[in-house]
């Protein structure tokens, strides 16, 4: 449920190059029908073209220079990518990396699962090169190598068939200029990696390459966070592999929380109708996750009667603020520390708050709701580094004060799709 932020994040691209607007769509397009690839790690690829080798000083993380990224290339979250490193006639490309800083998320199991022990971190990210990659007989064959300085912990390679199964399946359909592959790492939470060296071949006639070095950050979280929600929640849409949250970069570890039964935790609707009322969660109070001030507070944004198709902000020009026709109702909380929480889709009339408030945790910010491109009501929440979304990175989020319900070892242990989050 719920789609977001997605056409408007890719607008930037668009600005360049025509063929772009298409993969904004499509990206939209996607919300509602994605799947996802769960915290699996990285399979082993298929036969073509696989080999790995144990950690070593002299691999790739030690041959290829890691390439600083300067801010302004972070600018609405996509960061072109500088190669470090280049051979053969390299074809017209724009590369680009989602998001634009990669970091380690913790899924540390939350309270009352059985999980495995000890401590794992996630590292998602999507490569995509848009324009002539179809030239010189396509791109053949991708590498990453996770780094731990200059040392090479692992080096994967991705033939043909491998690189068809990472890719975005409505991006292939649809759009030919783009090329992309998704990538979707689960390492021990105590492993010293730091980077990825990503190298794309193209084949044909004259070989050529491209080879990148990406920073890696554990991120620590400063702002102590709660559930914004009173009751039980379920997560709707998380942040896995290619879930529609994962075509912008702001909300990368964005969650779609939408209320359920709080006796059974089961149950999202009260009946089979899909009108707002239907929903346990429809109206329900949103309050700040942690204290801060109010940087946005938007009101005003219809709400769509019922759960199905969201708002398309082209049919509400007079929608001023083109983020409220996405997000809807929607408020932003600056927590003083370079981190700030987003709640969107609001109900309308329900804002409890204005710009330069202070609010402290807990404190009402208005009601769930189904405004903006919402697909039914739940609350859309991510924690970014900037007071607006496209704008800059997302960031790992965990809460405190929540339990998941489950007993069953290896049962959901983080908020993922379906995981039902409790406030203790
Ligand atoms: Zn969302």
């Amino acid at each position: 449920m719920g789609h977001l932020l997605t056409s408007q994040s890719l607008q930037g691209r668009a600005d360049r190059r025509p063929g772009l607007q298409l993969f904004a769509l499509v990206l939209s397009l996607a919300a509602s029908t994605g799947h996802s690839n769960a915290v699996a790690g990285e399979p082993p690829s298929p036969a073509s073209g696989q080999e790995e080798s144990a950690a070593s000083p002299s691999g790739p993380c030690s041959e290829t220079p890691a390439v600083e990224y300067p801010a302004e290339q972070l600018t609405r979250n996509q960061l072109k990518l500088l190669p470090a490193a280049s051979e053969g006639p390299v074809p017209d490309v724009i590369g680009l990396m989602i998001p634009g800083r990669l970091y380690r998320e913790s899924v540390q199991p939350y309270p009352g699962a059985n999980a495995p022990a000890g401590p794992l971190d996630s590292l998602g990210f999507w490569i995509l090169f848009v324009g002539d990659h179809g030239t010189q007989g396509g791109i053949v064959q991708a590498e990453w190598s996770l780094c731990s300085g200059k040392q090479t912990l692992e080096t994967r390679q991705l033939g043909p068939e491998s690189l068809k199964a990472r890719e975005h399946p409505l991006i292939a359909e649809q759009n030919p200029e783009l090329w992309s592959a998704s990538h979707h790492l689960l390492l021990p939470g105590d492993l010293q990696a730091d980077g990825v060296v990503y190298k794309v071949r193209w084949g044909g006639q004259e070989p050529a390459s491209l080879t990148f070095h990406l920073p890696v950050e554990r991120y620590e979280q400063k702002t102590a966070l709660r559930l914004p929600l009173d009751e039980p929640a379920r997560v709707e849409a998380g942040h896995l592999a290619v879930e529609h949250h994962r075509g912008e970069g702001s909300q990368w570890f964005a969650l779609d929380l939408a209320g359920v039964d709080a006796t059974t935790l089961a149950a999202v609707r009260t009946s089979d109708g899909l009108d707002n009322e239907n929903f346990h969660g429809w109206g329900r109070n949103v309050v700040a996750p942690g204290s801060g001030t109010v940087v946005a507070a938007r009101d005003g944004v219809p709400d769509n009667p019922r759960a199905g198709k969201g708002l398309d902000p082209k049919e509400h020009p007079e929608l001023d603020d083109p983020v409220a026709g996405v997000a809807g109702n929607h408020v932003v909380i600056d927590h003083g520390n370079d981190e700030f929480s987003f709640l969107g889709h609001l109900q309308q009339g329900s804002i409890a708050v204005a710009v330069g408030d202070s609010v402290t945790q807990g404190q009402l910010v208005g009601l769930l709701g189904n405004s903006g491109n919402s697909s039914g009501p739940h609350l859309h929440y991510h924690l970014m580094a900037c007071g607006q979304p496209f704008r800059c990175n997302g960031l790992p989020v965990r809460f405190e004060g929540v339990e998941i319900p489950y007993e069953g070892t290896f049962e959901s242990y983080a908020p993922v799709r379906g995981t039902v989050l409790v406030p203790r």
